[in-house]
């Protein structure tokens, strides 16, 4: 939607009225709606806009939708659900207008207050939010599960009654979660209190690649650090894509409050999942008002990051050499938004024995639930053709990133096997020390 289809912001009749717009909470982003002068850098920054005409647009669903708020003209515009909550217009906007908190908060607004929650949509979405619940049951059968999830008639069914696609391949769920697997192991081998990381190891490398969260621990001990692993519930990262704020909501408290106590006792907080540390850093403290909220943003990292900020890593890694295919990387768009995109093209280009081509830097379209709802699914595969058509001429033979569900795209458009820059490293130091 251009600026001539909304109506214009006329400072005569626009005089700052500070709303309530969500009774009881103080939500009021009016401030950050008037940072924005209307460049459109959002808007052409958004891979949705650009491939579904009836998507008006980061800069429509964030200050317009804003300024035009009064009280009693709340209505949210129901085009928000098809935000995918990539956060890229995030990035974009040269104003720091918060567009993604301004999404986030009118989506949770439209699902609480507008959508009906007997719909199809709301179930649905519901269930898709909710992904550690299925998660965990799925984990307790996971070869009946895995079976069951992908079985042609089922998935059939799933499609036509509650609009998930039967075009995806579920992913497998482990046969050994990773919790279960670091009960079993004892827990951390290393004691050092001077050198101490609190695991978010997130749902899907619980339940659905516990190699990554174990290449986590197997680095993080090469260089000496005692891990914790505290209770924890899911980031919100689907929920908040989903407008499940409540939800999220009561995730983010356990979340907050173990995290809290183990940086009280010294230690910092990694994530592998870029999302997960994206909710933690940004997410969390934009939307909720959670004692140590603020605390556990300032002290949350990426894996990656963390090491290359406290360690010699690129000295660890140009001593190594790895014996694998080269890779085709995508870095995922949360991880932009946290300015991590050339961390792993930049530290394994000295790695011996594999190269890393970056493929740009366009989204890979599936931003976690987006792409798995039946309508959105071609759009989805639409947003996604640039990186495979990136990933296929160039020369790596296996794709890397950090994200799971970029990882599900990628693997899904090209075919190719998917693996975790942590994974990468803890080939490359083991091999190393082994040697
Ligand atoms: S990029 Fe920022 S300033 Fe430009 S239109 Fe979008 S929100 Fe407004
Ligand atoms: S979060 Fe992504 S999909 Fe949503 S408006 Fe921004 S750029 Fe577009």
């Amino acid at each position: 939607m251009s600026d001539a289809d909304t109506t214009p912001t006329d400072a005569s009749t626009d005089s700052f009225e500070p709303v309530d717009v969500f009774s009881g909470e103080p939500m009021d982003l009016r401030p950050g709606a008037d940072d924005c002068y209307k460049c459109t850098t959002c808007d052409t920054s958004c891979p949705v806009a650009e491939v579904d005409d009836d998507f008006p647009g980061p800069k429509f669903q964030g200050p317009e939708q804003w300024r035009l708020k009064r009280k009693g003209d709340d209505d949210i515009d129901p085009s928000i659900n098809s935000c995918s909550n990539c956060m890229r217009c995030d990035n974009a906007c040269p104003s720091s207008v918060p567009l993604s908190q301004m999404h986030n908060e009118a989506r949770g607004a439209f699902v609480e207050r507008q959508m009906e929650k007997l719909s199809t949509e709301y179930v649905r979405n519901r269930i898709l939010a909710n992904y550690r619940t299925s998660a965990w049951f799925a984990s307790k059968v996971p070869q009946i599960a895995n079976f069951a999830m992908n079985f042609g008639p089922a998935r059939w069914v799933m499609e036509k009654t509650l609009g998930v696609t039967a075009e995806r391949e579920f992913p497998a769920f482990a046969q050994q979660t990773f919790r279960e697997w670091w009960a079993e192991r004892g827990g951390a081998h290393v004691e050092n209190p001077d050198k101490r990381v609190a695991y978010f190891h997130g749902c899907y490398s619980n339940y659905n690649t516990p190699e990554v969260a174990k290449a986590m621990v197997h680095v993080y001990e090469h260089f000496d650090y005692e891990i914790l692993v505290p209770p924890q519930k899911c980031s919100g990262t689907p929920m908040f894509a989903n407008g499940m704020l409540t939800d999220a909501r009561r995730h983010a408290r356990t979340n907050v409050e173990e995290l809290a106590a183990a940086i009280n006792d010294g230690a910092d907080v990694i994530a592998s999942c870029t999302s997960c540390s994206m909710a933690l850093r940004q997410e969390y403290p934009e939307l909720f008002d959670i004692t140590d909220i603020e605390t556990v943003a300032q002290h949350t990292y990426e894996g990656l990051e963390y090491l290359r900020i406290n360690e010699d890593l690129r000295g660890a890694v140009e001593e190594s050499e790895v014996d694998m295919p080269d890779m085709a990387y995508h870095a995922p768009c949360h991880a932009r938004n946290q300015g991590l995109d050339r961390q792993a093209v930049e530290l394994f280009r000295d790695l011996d024995g594999v190269d890393v081509e970056d493929v740009g830097p366009s989204c890979s379209g599936i931003s976690g639930t987006y792409g798995w709802k039946e309508e959105k699914y071609d759009k989805s595969m639409q947003i996604g053709e640039e990186m495979f058509e990136h990933m296929e001429a160039g020369a790596g033979e296996e794709g890397m990133t950090e994200c799971p569900t970029c990882a599900m795209q990628m693997e899904h458009g090209t075919g190719y096997e998917i693996t975790h820059p942590l994974e990468v490293l803890q080939e490359a130091l083991t091999e190393t020390s082994a040697a």
